[in-house]
């Protein structure tokens, strides 16, 4: 990927996806800006990309939170100037419990970060790619588009689900911007999401099917790396990319053909 004077925002940059996809991106010669709601992550990934020789820019904000997003987003245009790329990650799994279990705290707390969170993500950065054109990747999820055998997750999955269509709406949309919009639609990962999942009273919802040989068909059940995501996302944002838009790419090794 050739980034050089293209700058990025990632949200979610701390860990995971997110953090491999700033390292990713850096490595290209995007200036990052490396956005995530815990300090000591963000200043990892600044160090991890500096010490690579790339530029990151940190940015501290909870996703859900409008004003702190408003000041993230004014802070990265002040320090770079332009913006080209946006990646829509940050995210939790959140409360998974049955339907007539789950709270409405709960439920609000899933769908204000994995959707508000989107959504304010766009809405103020929407402004300052209009002006070049530019890539928006969502990070949705095989859960609400292709896979539902996640026992408790319908919070997670309505919100992944409304993510993956506000790409395709978007995608129409912000069309005549020169903007495309995709969404990303990861299996199984190996990232730090476990911290920001709960599970309670699943027995009554569980789908009793067991996979002998693992569920990830390429990887006889190993989950993906993050940098595995990352390098599809790195694709999206890219101008190898130029004539895509509206597509949702499933990085799963095939875990979502087999549930
Ligand atoms: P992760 O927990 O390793 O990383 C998520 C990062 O987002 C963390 O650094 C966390 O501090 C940050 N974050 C959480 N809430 C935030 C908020 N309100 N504001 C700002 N930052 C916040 O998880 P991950 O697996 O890398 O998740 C990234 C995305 O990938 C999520 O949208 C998730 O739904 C999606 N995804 C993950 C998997 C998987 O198996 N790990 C599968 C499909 C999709």
């Amino acid at each position: 990927m050739d980034g050089t004077d293209k700058v990025a925002l990632v949200t979610g940059a701390g860990s995971g996806v997110g953090e491999a996809t700033a390292l990713r991106l850096a490595s290209g010669g995007v200036t990052v800006g490396a956005l995530d709601m815990l300090p000591e992550r963000v200043a990892a990934t600044e160090a991890a990309i500096a010490a690579a020789g790339g530029t990151a820019i940190p940015l501290i904000a909870d996703v859900s939170d409008e004003g702190q997003m408003r000041a993230a987003v004014a802070a990265l245009m002040e320090r770079a100037g332009r913006l080209d790329i946006v990646i829509a990650n940050a995210g939790i799994n959140g409360m998974w419990a049955p339907i007539d279990d789950i709270t409405p705290a709960e439920w609000d707390k899933t769908i204000a970060v994995n959707l508000r969170g989107t959504y304010l993500t766009l809405h103020l950065t929407v402004p300052h790619l209009k002006r070049q054109g530019g890539a928006i990747v969502i990070v949705s999820s095989i859960n609400g588009t292709r896979t539902f055998t996640t026992a408790g997750a319908g919070a997670y999955t309505a919100a992944k689900a409304a993510q993956a269509a506000l790409s395709n709406q978007m995608a129409l949309e912000l069309a005549r911007y020169g903007i495309r919009v995709n969404a990303v639609c990861p299996g199984t990962t190996r990232t730090n999401m476990s911290q920001n999942t709960w599970r309670r009273n699943l027995e009554a919802v569980r789908i009793p099917v067991e996979w002998p040989e693992g569920q990830i068909p390429l990887t006889k059940g190993q989950p993906a790396s993050p940098a595995e995501i990352a390098d599809a996302i790195a694709f999206l944002a890219s101008d190898d990319a130029r004539h895509v838009t509206g597509t949702w790419l499933y990085i799963d090794g095939g875990q979502s053909l087999l549930r």
